[in-house]
């Protein structure tokens, strides 16, 4: 990184982002000095020469001149990490890797125009992954130079710098947000919002309130924002006073948005996008494999109008969409077996997440269950019609029981069990989808193992060894 020649900056979180934080810092002329509270990660950090600064001394903030924090540690609630707090008392300034990646592309080194990476950067509450990787892919398949980075993929000071024509597509979340202390990228998307992680962030206006913070004045110069719920409304309200037309793109799903700007809509299966009062490109969605259901429509609407954001054309953002496999664990279609289509959902770690797989797919045997979220799935009454019977799984397999009313549920506690049930009941035309609507940690490292775990049973049932 750029900027920080000389300093003294104290890493917090030795995972992968911190790592990479430390070493482009050391790269850039700084003094790293890092800390992880596991006695691992900082063997690991040891092991590759870097310098342990163990922020709980009394003097450990003196001659510090800023604070790399990491997504994983708590800064503000439900409470900030000892040594934040110490930093704070000391007056040393708090950033993140991605507001030194920002910092760095503003250098002047950089402002050659044509040297400048593009950096597309995408929040929201779901779909972030899809549409990072959407937008990813379709840069690729253009054969234009591009890199995925922050919240999926690698951490931001992990990639090489992308040179003349690159572009960096950014998934941030909230907490990465919330933290950065330069956010300048030429495109920013927000593509919709429900609760979550509201622990972290003091409850729903302050989870709002963190993702507002990429769309703020002298940041995007572009904005695409999804108006389907009245905050991303508000934000595109907002943004629509201060910006010239054609620097907000509306995206709304389910209905038609007209207006004299520049909007895309989701609407029967096609993406239509209006400009000027007139349509200017429509795509039919229907048919392409990696895209089922209307989150991805919506997911294809946002990729595309960050596109045509920076310039690129409909066919040959069509072109892409059309190939895009999809990622795995979002509505990933793993076999089908007599009839019967397997999916993997295990992303859908939220009840609106699981409510759009509960859409997407005619006759289902759910298996949900794990740590679930406030609320567990009460919300989602509404979109169980298609459910022939949920499979139970974890810790808030009991509650989830309780909250199905008519729904038939079976506690079959383990994936396996879940797994073997829904096989013995399904019939030929269903889906047997896991859609957890929670966390997956009282059961498995994390949602990829869960997942992972639900993708081979479903092999062994393939080779008939169910
Ligand atoms: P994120 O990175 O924001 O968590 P993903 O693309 O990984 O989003 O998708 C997470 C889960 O949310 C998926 O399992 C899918 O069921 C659901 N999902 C994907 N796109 C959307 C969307 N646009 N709206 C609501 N739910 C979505």
């Amino acid at each position: 990184v750029r900027g920080h020649e000389g300093r003294r900056v104290m890493v917090l979180g030795l995972g992968r982002s911190g790592l990479a934080a430390a070493r482009a810092l050391e790269a850039g002329g700084a003094q790293a000095l890092c800390w992880d509270d596991g006695p691992q990660a900082q063997e690991a950090a040891q092991a590759e020469g870097l310098t342990l600064h163990d922020p709980n001394r009394a003097d450990a903030f003196e001659g510090v001149d800023a604070l790399i924090v990491s997504p994983g540690i708590p800064h503000l609630y439900p409470a900030p990490h000892p040594a934040i707090m110490a930093a704070m008392r000391a007056g040393v300034p708090i950033d993140n890797d991605i507001g030194l990646f920002f910092r760095s592309v503003a250098t002047p080194d950089w402002e050659r125009f044509d040297t400048l990476p593009r950096v597309i950067a995408i929040t929201g509450s779901n779909g972030k992954s899809t549409t990072s990787a959407l937008v990813h892919h379709i840069l690729q398949s253009a054969g234009r130079r591009a890199q995925l980075a922050g919240n999926i993929g690698r951490g931001v000071l992990d990639i090489d710098p992308p040179g003349e024509g690159g572009v960096v597509v950014l998934e941030l979340s909230s907490y990465q947000i919330e933290l950065a202390r330069a956010l300048t990228p030429d495109v920013a998307v927000f593509t919709n919002l429900t609760p979550d992680h509201l622990d972290r962030h003091g409850g729903h206006g302050g989870y709002f309130a963190a993702k507002r913070r990429l769309f703020a004045e002298g940041g995007p110069d572009r904005a695409v924002i999804g108006t389907d719920e009245p905050e991303g409304l508000f934000l595109a309200n907002q943004l629509a006073e201060g910006l010239a037309d054609d620097r907000l793109i509306a995206v709304a799903t389910g209905r038609r948005l007209r207006g004299p700007g520049w909007s895309i809509y989701a609407h029967k299966g096609h993406l239509v996008e209006w400009r000027k009062g007139r349509q200017a490109a429509s795509i039919d969605l229907r048919e392409i494999a990696g895209l089922p259901g209307t989150h991805n429509h919506q997911n294809a609407c946002h990729a595309y109008g960050a596109l045509r954001a920076i310039g690129m054309s409909p066919r040959v953002i069509e072109a892409g969409l059309r190939d895009f496999a999809g990622l795995p664990h979002r509505s990933q279609m793993v076999a089908q077996i007599d009839g019967v289509r397997y999916v993997n959902d295990s992303k859908a770690t939220n009840a609106d997440s699981a409510a759009k797989a509960l859409q997407a797919f005619g006759k289902i045997r759910w298996i949900a269950g794990g740590l679930g979220k406030e609320g567990g799935i009460a919300a989602l009454a509404p979109v169980t019609g298609g459910v022939a019977k949920a499979y139970l799984i974890g810790h808030s397999a009991r509650e989830f029981g309780l909250q199905l009313g008519s729904v038939p549920y079976e506690i079959c506690g383990t994936m396996e069990a879940a797994v073997a049930a829904a096989h013995r009941d399904a019939e030929p035309g269903e889906t047997v989808l896991l859609a957890p609507a929670a966390a997956s940690f009282d059961q498995f490292a994390d949602f990829e193992a869960r997942g992972t775990a639900f993708v081979e049973l479903v092999r062994r049932l393939e080779r008939g060894e169910g």
